[in-house]
């Protein structure tokens, strides 16, 4: 996907926004509070229908404003597409690819892939973060896995609340319990596909933006055993009921369910150590950056296109040397980057197009 112009109107600081933009690498450079986040968080925006800084909506609306309006101009397969965003007070949110209202599922949708300097806990943080970051590209990537998703939601819900009223001898628990097995074996199948491509792609990527010879290994842990070195639907299913009459007394009296998808974990080695526990700030991060690269390319070997990445803020924190390399490495790929900071190292950059945000205002910048 390459995003061609983006108008935005009214949205946090910028009054009026309207940009062609470089198919390449764009960099957007600015002193603190100056509306570069807001343009990254736009795009999010049109693409996943969230922000990735507030639930409510109305915190994104221009002070004193009563619309706000995003839109982007993009292009992937040869179709070329229109995507709109529009917020009101009265209406709320909706959503129009070539002038047509739309849902989340929609497949014209902009694709993105975000990186934030709250990535750092896709590292180091709660478990939950690391599914989320599985998730929300799976999503992306499978309608399907979106629907398994939303349902397995609901009966998760139904599932743990017959638990809490002890109608466990119940036909509708047995009838949940099926579901329940059934999506949860779906939703790990995906997971550990998407996994996989992970793992193989991101040690390439790591050794390219990185300088030291480290290794990487993303493997997805399961919060159930599975008996056999081999993994597919029937096997997990299987595995995943044993376990369930194995400890249906411990759910009984927890009340609660204690296995799922909802519940795994995607362990992260850095030379064979548990990156969570040993990673410094550093590390982190370029761990973090190279997953969300793998991210990208994993989408590209899955829908034979590019997601559009946007970095927020990635270079700080990183010394020189990886700064450089991180740029280099976004100069010569084929997808579109749009990347945020308060300053870039001095390196060529001929190849990509500068902008400088000034009070929710863009500039073009002509090469130095
Ligand atoms: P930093 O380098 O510190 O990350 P930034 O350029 O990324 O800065 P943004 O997060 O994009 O800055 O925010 C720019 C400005 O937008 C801030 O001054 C903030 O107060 C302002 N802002 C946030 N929400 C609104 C809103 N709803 N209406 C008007 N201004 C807002
Ligand atoms: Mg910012």
């Amino acid at each position: 996907m390459r995003v061609e112009n983006i108008i935005i109107r009214n949205f946090r600081n910028i009054e009026i926004l309207n940009q062609e933009i470089f198919p390449g690498l764009n960099i957007f450079i600015g002193e603190n509070a100056q509306g570069k986040t807001n343009i990254l968080e736009a795009l999010y925006l049109l693409a996943s229908g969230t922000s990735f800084r507030t639930n409510i909506d109305f915190q994104l609306l221009k002070f004193d404003e009563s619309a706000f309006y995003i839109k982007a101009r993009y292009s992937y397969n040869d179709r070329a597409i229109n995507a709109e965003l529009k917020y009101d007070l009265k209406r709320k949110k909706n959503v129009f690819i070539n002038s047509k209202r739309t849902g989340q599922s929609n497949i014209d949708r902009l694709r993105v892939v975000l990186f934030t300097p709250d990535d750092l806990y896709l590292i180091k943080g709660s478990p939950s973060k690391r599914r989320n970051f599985i998730d929300f590209s799976l999503k992306q990537i499978s309608q399907e896995y979106r629907y398994l998703i939303e349902n397995y939601s609901k009966i998760i819900k139904k599932r743990n609340l017959l638990l809490k009223k002890e109608q466990t001898n119940t036909k509708s628990f047995k009838l949940v319990e099926e579901i329940f097995i059934e999506t949860s074996a779906r939703i790990i199948l995906d997971r550990i596909n998407l996994v996989n491509i992970l793992d193989e792609t991101t040690n390439a990527i790591f050794k390219e933006i990185n300088y030291s010879p480290s290794k990487l290994k993303i493997r997805y842990a399961l919060s159930f055993p599975v008996d056999s070195g081999k993994i597919n639907l029937d096997i997990l299913k299987n595995c995943l009921f044993k376990h369930i009459k194995n400890n249906s007394d411990n759910e009984k009296t927890r009340k609660k369910s204690l296995v799922g998808p909802h519940l795994d974990d995607i362990n992260i080695y850095q030379d064979e150590k548990l990156a969570r526990q040993y990673a410094s700030q550093g590390q982190q991060r370029t761990i973090a950056v190279s997953l969300k690269l793998a991210e990208i390319i994993a989408f590209k070997k899955i829908k034979n296109y590019y997601p559009v990445f946007l970095l927020d803020e990635v270079l700080a924190e990183l010394d020189e040397s990886k700064k450089i390399k991180l740029l280099n490495y976004l100069l010569g790929a084929d997808f579109q980057s749009f990347l945020t900071a308060v300053k870039i190292p001095g390196i060529d950059t001929t190849n990509a197009a500068r902008f400088l945000v000034e009070n929710g205002c863009l500039k073009r910048k002509e090469q130095t």
